[in-house]
């Protein structure tokens, strides 16, 4: 029997790349420290770029059912003032839903490929192949290793030793609320301080805050996220704020994370490769960190299914993808640059120029992000 790609993370990158690969009849085994696949996170927008890939895995139409369209997206002042409006509908479509909802859909059918409460202990290369050790003390064989694991991968780690992420200087806030907010994807930028609203079903709405702040420590058992924070970060947002805020569900989940950008000179070695967070971490600022990992999922998904010669599949894939996402990294960071400012008179200055740059030439702008090339 040929030994199966093995996929280190049942996330989105991870299981994208499992649908991709079990399409095309190639054998794969998914392995997920989480014990159980629970509905953790909050929010996601999947903007026309991400939906396309999913529509080549056959399960567009599910997750379109799961979410809730968004015809565009608007940034505004910090009391609701318009600034900026980008048009979804114009560019292929989008899509806001809960992250545990996405996942759901794309672990669809994977049930007998899918070990959960594993890890990987070590990686040894052979000739052709990996065999590798895991965390329940197992051995195998495998055709590659994929390390979709995430921010903090150990994949990683195995392969290049310890990379600390890059700390972008803000950290997050993520909720959901369970009641209707504004129609369309709302931002409002406020002084070192953004707060976000998306609709993801017809009455849930996930929100979001982004907030200068030092790094918190890489303790393992850091504090969550509460719920007095996030009120205390909103208290001088106006719009749309104050009424979506006054439904929050007091001792509802929030999940508080640092931003944090992953930055490496190779994503792998030999048979073994990293995807999506794991291997390009990027600030959340274009919502484009979930279409990334898809994104890749689909290109590796093609490239390991169309050779038996392993390392040059994965070199493929991986210089087709760079050049793609170092683009959307850098424009994602210059975003998050102009959105976190707090000095008054540059926020002043950049909010002009924001209203004054017509609506047609921020469309065109924003075209190259969900045009993407997948094949090749
Ligand atoms: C719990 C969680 C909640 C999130 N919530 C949001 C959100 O609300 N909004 C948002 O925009 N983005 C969220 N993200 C990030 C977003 O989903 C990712 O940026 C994006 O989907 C990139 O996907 P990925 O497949 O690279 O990584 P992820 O989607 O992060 O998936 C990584 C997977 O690997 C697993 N894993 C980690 N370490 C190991 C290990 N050592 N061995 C085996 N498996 C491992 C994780 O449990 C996870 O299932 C969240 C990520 C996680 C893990």
């Amino acid at each position: 029997m040929t030994a199966p790609v093995l996929i280190v993370g049942a996330g989105i990158g991870g299981l994208a790349l499992a649908q991709a690969l079990t399409r095309q009849g190639v054998p794969v085994r998914v392995i997920e420290n989480a014990a159980v696949l629970r509905p953790v996170g909050a929010g996601l927008i999947l903007a026309s770029n991400a939906l396309r890939v999913l529509d080549r895995l056959g399960l567009g139409d599910a997750v379109r059912a799961a979410g809730h369209p968004l015809s565009g997206a608007q940034l505004t002042t910090d009391a609701g003032r318009p600034l900026q409006t980008l048009s979804y509908t114009a560019s292929g479509g989008a899509v806001g839903l809960h992250r545990a909802a996405l996942q759901r859909v794309l672990a669809q059918g994977l049930e007998g490929q899918l070990l959960l409460g594993t890890t990987l202990r070590a990686l040894h290369p052979q000739r052709a192949g990996v065999e590798v050790t895991l965390s329940d003390g197992t051995v195998q064989r495998c055709r590659a290793v994929v390390g979709a694991d995430g921010l903090h991968s150990s994949v990683r780690a195995l392969l290049f030793g310890a990379v600390a992420p890059r700390y972008a200087g803000y950290t997050s806030w993520r909720f959901v609320v369970p009641r209707p907010g504004p129609a369309q994807a709302t931002e409002l930028w406020g002084r070192g301080c953004r707060l976000g609203l998306v609709p993801i079903g017809p009455d849930q709405t996930y929100g979001y805050l982004t907030v200068n702040a030092p790094e918190q420590p890489p303790q393992v058992a850091r504090p969550p996220g509460t719920m007095a924070e996030v009120l205390a970060h909103a208290a001088p947002f106006g719009g749309p704020v104050p009424a979506v805020l006054a439904r929050l569900v007091p001792g509802a989940p929030v999940i508080r994370t640092d931003i944090h950008e992953v930055h490496l000179r190779r994503w792998g070695q030999g048979c073994v490769t990293l995807l999506g967070d794991a291997a390009h971490a990027m600030t959340p600022n274009l919502g484009q960190g979930a279409a990334m990992a898809l994104e890749d999922a689909w290109v590796l998904g093609q490239h390991l299914a169309a050779t038996a010669d392993v390392p040059a599949a994965l070199a493929r894939s991986e210089a087709l993808r760079r050049p793609r996402v170092e683009a959307v990294q850098r424009q994602s960071r210059r975003v998050g640059q102009a959105g976190q400012l707090e000095d008054g008179a540059l926020r002043a200055l950049r909010d002009l120029a924001m209203r004054l740059t017509p609506a047609a030439a921020a469309q065109r702008a924003s075209q190259g992000l969900f045009s993407v090339h997948l094949d090749g």
